[in-house]
């Protein structure tokens, strides 16, 4: 114990570290770059939301809603303390905070306290009624359920209605980056609090030509973080209409039916609760069996048809190279027509980088009008995993000029000369103390610095500036002008300083 520290990050959670955390602004700067280029404009919701609408926009029958939300409930401060009045001077209390509007109004709550009193004799004195009323209180939901968001599409629905933006010029296209959270097994490229770097557009049609722009976008970012060797998979799922996915459905379920033995336990459950998740499956023994089922793209209505030809050549004509992959759906019925998934290499099983399609159904199911929209999101941890896999990490920050300094009137010389260096945006370390020339030097190169800039009073005096280039040892004396000009014209010159 004695050495190891007592606090650590929590299960699943990470701290990002320098020179790692370089990369990853080098990636959220490009997205912000290239997502502008686009015409989408950066969103910025809250971390948290109402549990309902993440139940309702990613389906409570999901693994993240059923078992992956930290979901906690929000009670308002300066509520009564039950263990300090009778229980019917918690019921009181109660009832004025509901009144004052403290507290939602919520007569079901009145009506459980009022029955747990009047059925189990919770007034008396004795030790074990007080026991059984403070297990009970403090079960009780006095506030207002909140979670922490596993994703953002449903908080970026919400502003939409919410902030009507259906009033401005349509579609209205939004991109956001931050934190989700969802309680998964951890392991290499799965974290419990991991990053989105997503875009929805919302309203507007359906052009295909919206669709294909959406993942010429993303493939457009990918390439110029640098991301190689990925792979584009598109498919459509058709929409939720009787002559379309769920007559495909039914025909799935039956030939899922046929081949039950051969399935493990977990596809022969979702025969009946949710067949399409079934081609999701990786089990080896499955494959021969999913290799035979029946593909979507045969049983596509004549409009759903229509508008995946048509994503597709205008993917070609866009250049942007993708594999029709017919086992790639997505288990919810707001979700239709296209979806797509980018895969990269050297991940390992979590290889996928990001997911999108299209959900025309969920601005209204959100309780807004009905409202087209398509987005994806990419995982910011992957793709940076990724990047570092192929050797395209950060390298560390090292300092362009390191100020070695001596003496009292050449630290006020230094204090000055660092100032104007930093306003021209050169990277300055100043050591807070004096040190001896041969030390500075030592840390000058420690922590990776360019040059060193040697300043004792001789120099002040003489106004004649030492540089030294740390890399092969060799010295120059400056003026101040002239180092200013010196350093300038080589960062100008593409070197990176
Ligand atoms: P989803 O919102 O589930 O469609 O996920 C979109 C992308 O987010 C995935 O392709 C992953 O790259 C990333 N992602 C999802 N869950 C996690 C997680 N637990 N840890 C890291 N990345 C994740």
């Amino acid at each position: 114990m004695a050495n190891k520290s007592k606090f650590q990050a929590i299960r699943g959670t990470r701290d990002l570290l320098p020179p790692e955390t370089a990369l990853w602004n080098h990636v959220e700067e490009t997205a912000h770059a290239v997502f502008d280029t686009f015409g989408f404009s950066e969103i910025r919701p809250p971390i948290f939301e109402p549990t309902e609408l993440l139940a309702r926009a990613v389906g409570g029958e999901t693994d993240i809603v059923s078992k992956e939300m930290y979901t906690f409930e929000d009670r308002a401060g300066g509520l009564p303390d039950p263990g300090e009045m009778s229980p019917d001077g918690f019921l009181n209390e109660i009832r004025r905070a509901m009144n004052s509007g403290q507290l939602a109004n919520d007569a079901a709550v009145i009506a459980q306290l009022e029955f747990q009193l009047e059925n189990y004799n919770l007034r008396s004195d004795s030790e074990r009624a007080r026991l059984i009323w403070m297990y009970f209180v403090r079960g009780l939901r006095l506030g207002d359920s909140i979670s922490l968001r596993p994703e953002a599409t449903a908080s970026v629905c919400r502003a939409y209605i919410e902030h009507n933006m259906q009033q401005l010029p349509q579609p209205v296209k939004l991109y956001y980056m931050g934190p989700m959270f969802r309680r998964e097994r951890p392991q290499k490229g799965r974290y419990r609090q991991f990053y989105q770097i997503g875009a929805e557009v919302l309203g507007g049609g359906d052009a295909p030509a919206i669709d294909a722009e959406v993942i010429e976008m993303v493939m457009t970012f990918f390439d110029r973080v640098g991301l190689s060797g990925i792979e584009l998979d598109i498919n459509s799922i058709g929409h939720n209409a009787p002559d379309c996915r769920p007559a495909y459905v039914e025909k799935l379920k039956a030939a899922l039916e046929k081949a039950k033995d051969k399935l493990g336990a977990d596809s022969q459950r979702r025969i009946e609760t949710n067949p399409l998740r079934v081609l999701d499956s990786k089990l080896e023994h499955e494959q021969p069996i999913i290799a035979t089922l029946p593909r979507i793209a045969d049983h596509l209505c004549a409009e759903c048809a229509a508008h995946y030809a048509s994503v597709k050549r205008q993917l070609e004509l866009r250049g942007v190279f993708f594999k029709e992959n017919w086992r790639l759906v997505r288990g919810l019925d707001y979700y239709m027509r296209t979806t797509f998934e980018v895969t990269a290499k050297g991940l390992g099983s979590q290889n996928a980088v990001c997911g999108g399609g299209r959900y025309d159904g969920l601005v209204e199911l959100l309780g807004g009008l009905p409202t087209k929209g398509i987005g994806f999101a990419i995982g910011e941890d992957r793709l940076i995993l990724s990047l570092q896999e192929s050797g395209k990490g950060a390298a560390p920050h090292g300092r362009d000029v390191y100020i070695a300094w001596m003496g009292e009137r050449a630290y006020a010389t230094a204090v000055r000369a660092a100032k104007d260096l930093r306003n021209a945006g050169f990277s300055v370390e100043l050591p807070p103390t004096e040190s001896k020339f041969g030390k500075a030097l030592e840390r000058a190169d420690k922590l990776g610095s360019r040059y060193a800039l040697i300043l004792g009073d001789n120099e002040v005096s003489e106004g004649s500036w030492t540089l030294k280039t740390l890399a092969d040892g060799t010295q120059r004396k400056f003026t101040e002008p002239e180092l200013l000009e010196f350093l300038t014209s080589v960062k100008v010159s593409g070197e990176r300083l």
